[in-house]
């Protein structure tokens, strides 16, 4: 095109492009933010007719495309982000719920697609349900998913989730950080919406009734500051800015208060809503669209192919975002397996077509949604034929199952989280007695059994026994049963030194789940407590047998024999974890002080300079090392020792003092006097500093 046609022209003719048929696609855009905001009801935002004020999504509906009917195919949060990042529905890859199986099929992800396409690829989310254990972090140069959740620290429940606002100032430092010329694939998961809803301020007072809207609200608020910064960098103009969600929330309809267990549009419906290259500002899609249909569209529009080999489950919105119109409707699918994978009840699988909806369950439902948005008439009765084809509809989908659940490799820390987070269920399915019952019949057990197991964690973290064994053995009581439930008990019973409760439960865990590392710890544990120490070494050699490659129940056992004074077996419990695990610096540094014991301090000394190798910033493992060298005479190196652990843990006093010690040795009391001086002033209260302090001014 010459370049002398002026703007104000050429914006004139591109409706008139958009018209013709024949046109060629547009230029595909050269950059890809996609947000998820976690649990957001599409009914909640104001560009879909909802009451809370969301300015920034309602502004971005008018300078993009908008799909009226967009459906998630797994109420989950995991399986949800899985169908999205892989273009596949959740019979194909696998992934069901939001542990297990741990690891996703190998088909590329988004991330992996661009990233081999020359993008730079980051992602920053917001919960521990898709932190890197999820397995969604492939593909991405930067996972930002760290909560800092210590499971030993009391506010541990709230950090397996982090507010987005936190989320948000780390990807925007990535954008920051990003050299032109790269293209760019940015993944933000906000995760507010979620339960528990406590929106930061002015959204919690302005939503004092309503505290989802609230979250909903500070959602739109952070989008916008991503826009602003999107423009702010001169990115806006060449980005595709997608905003979706996962899931809904049942905000008490049909008797659901979150989402997770019912396939009702509550949960399944989410907003989606696309601006940038090649989408025609004020696009409306009416036809039913699913999540899985993002990755091809989003590749189309990006003009990057897709994989070679893979069968895609959705079909590409590329054209339709153009204004090109909407492709031939298609039924869509959706499941919720919960029910039959945690509690032994009926499973629930969705088929829709237009607006009609059914649902396959025991008492099955069909709903025509555009008269009965919310799902109150099942019209199955009537509507036999219909039901019939949808229910064949239903079939078809289930045919594509491919992978079974398994129950391998969940990491327990992150099932842990989970349930912190009010997920209840594992890897193992529960027993239950009421096999194959309607999830209808069950909504209130399903949400008593979520809020006991999340209040027994709260009351276990919090140290409350009493209280934390009371819920757990309530969920046992109602016939809920499963290896974590057994685990977290026989934890609780450790608490209150039921040493003999305890060991069942963790007995009971392991042989449901014998890669669980924390049940024959704690196996050992009660065993020890009681004064048995050869079941309590039994219990760590079954968990070694279950785990051949565990470091863990190696150090453990170590570390009892080490108690039992047999430092012979404790070495080599040691060396055969140092085997597995040769850069452990806690393994070497614990080896040295069984060394010690055998009196070789040569050896000691040796295991002690490789840990300091290993974890330079380790000050245990300076400190240590100092201890050995001056009972060795070597005072010199003992006193780069012990200022090294000085210098990286200045705020621990018993360094500082043995640096001064060190000094005295070296005959060199006037720097020994301003060590301790300095000790003091750190740690007023450190006796032996001050007697020592006294003793030199005597
Ligand atoms: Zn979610």
């Amino acid at each position: 095109m010459p370049k002398s046609i002026p703007l104000r022209l050429l914006l004139l003719l591109l409706p008139a492009l958009a018209a013709c048929r024949q046109e060629p696609p547009p230029p595909p855009a050269r950059h890809l933010v996609l947000v998820t905001v976690d649990t957001l009801r599409a009914d909640h935002v104001g560009a879909y007719g909802g009451d809370v004020a969301t300015p920034n999504l309602d502004r971005l509906a008018q300078e993009g495309a908008l799909v009226h009917q967009a459906s998630t195919h797994v109420p989950l949060t995991r399986p949800a982000h899985v169908a999205l990042m892989s273009g596949r529905l959740p019979q194909e890859t696998g992934i069901r719920d939001n542990v297990s199986p741990a690891a996703l099929p190998p088909q590329p992800l988004l991330a992996e697609v661009l990233r081999q396409a020359g993008f730079a690829t980051a992602a920053f989310v917001s919960s521990a349900v898709v932190a890197r254990a999820s397995g969604l972090d492939r593909g991405f140069d930067v996972y930002g998913d760290d909560f800092h959740a210590d499971p030993a620290d009391p506010s541990f429940l709230d950090r397996a989730q982090k507010r987005g606002d936190l989320t948000l100032a780390e990807a925007l430092a990535w954008l920051e950080q990003q050299r032109q010329g790269k293209r760019l694939f940015l993944w933000l998961h906000l995760y507010d919406p979620h339960d528990p809803y406590e929106p930061p301020e002015p959204y919690a007072a302005r939503y004092a009734e309503r505290p989802y809207a609230g979250e909903v609200a500070f959602s739109d608020a952070l989008i916008g500051e991503l826009d602003a910064a999107l423009s702010r960098l001169g990115l806006a103009a060449g980005t595709l800015l997608v905003v979706t969600s996962d899931h809904g929330e049942g905000l008490g309809e049909h008797g659901e208060r979150l989402h997770g267990f019912f396939v009702y549009e509550s949960t399944l419906r989410v907003p989606l809503i696309a601006r940038g290259p090649g989408v025609t500002p004020g696009t409306e899609l009416d036809g039913p669209v699913g999540l899985v249909d993002l990755y091809p569209t989003l590749l189309e529009r990006l003009g990057v192919a897709p994989p070679a080999g893979v069968e895609l489950a959705g079909r590409s919105l590329a054209s339709a975002w153009a204004g090109r119109g909407e492709p031939p409707p298609r039924p869509l699918y959706a499941e919720s397996l919960v029910p039959r994978l945690h509690f032994g009840w009926s499973e629930l699988r969705v088929a829709r077509d237009g607006w009609w909806k059914y649902v396959e369950a025991p008492r099955p439902e069909l709903y025509d949604l555009e008269h009965d948005p919310h799902e109150e008439r099942n019209l199955v009765a009537q509507e036999r034929r219909r039901a019939r084809a949808l229910r064949d509809a239903v079939a078809a989908f289930r045919a594509r199952e491919q992978a079974a659940e398994t129950t391998q490799d969940v990491d327990p820390q992150w099932l842990e989280q989970l349930h912190a987070l009010g997920y209840v269920g594992g890897s193992s399915p529960a027993s239950t007695r009421d096999p194959g019952a309607d999830p209808k019949d069950k909504i209130d057990e399903f949400r008593l059994a979520n809020e006991a197991m999340r209040e027994g964690l709260e009351r276990l973290h919090q140290r409350d026994f009493a209280a934390s064994v009371a819920r757990f053995e309530s969920l046992l009581e109602r016939g809920i049963e499963s290896a974590e439930l057994h685990l977290y008990l026989g934890r609780a019973l450790l608490g209150q030194r039921r040493f003999a409760d305890a060991a069942g439960h963790f007995q009971e865990a392991a042989a449901r789940t014998p890669t669980y590392v924390g049940a024959w710890l704690g196996l050992a544990e009660a065993y020890a407590q009681q004064g048995d120490a050869d079941a309590a070494l039994a219990a760590l050699r079954g968990g070694r047998q279950a785990m051949p490659d565990n470091v863990a129940l190696r150090r453990e056992e170590a570390r009892l024999l080490r108690l039992l004074g047999r430092p012979h077996e404790a070495r080599r419990a040691l060396a055969s974890a140092l085997e597995l695990a040769p850069r452990d610096a806690f393994l070497h540094a614990a080896l040295a002080e069984v060394l010690a014991e055998l009196d070789e301090p040569k050896a000691a000394i040796a295991e002690l300079r490789r840990a300091v190798e290993l974890e330079p910033e380790g000050a245990r493992y300076w400190n240590a090392l100092g201890m050995r060298l001056i009972a060795a005479g070597e005072l010199a190196e003992a006193e780069r020792a012990f200022r090294r652990a000085s210098l990286l843990a200045p705020g621990d006093p018993r360094y500082g003092y043995n640096l001064a010690l060190a000094l005295l040795n070296l005959k060199r009391p006037v720097e020994a006097r301003l060590i301790l001086q300095r000790v003091l002033a750190v740690a007023p209260d450190f006796a032996p500093a001050r007697e020592r302090l006294a003793a030199l001014d005597d």
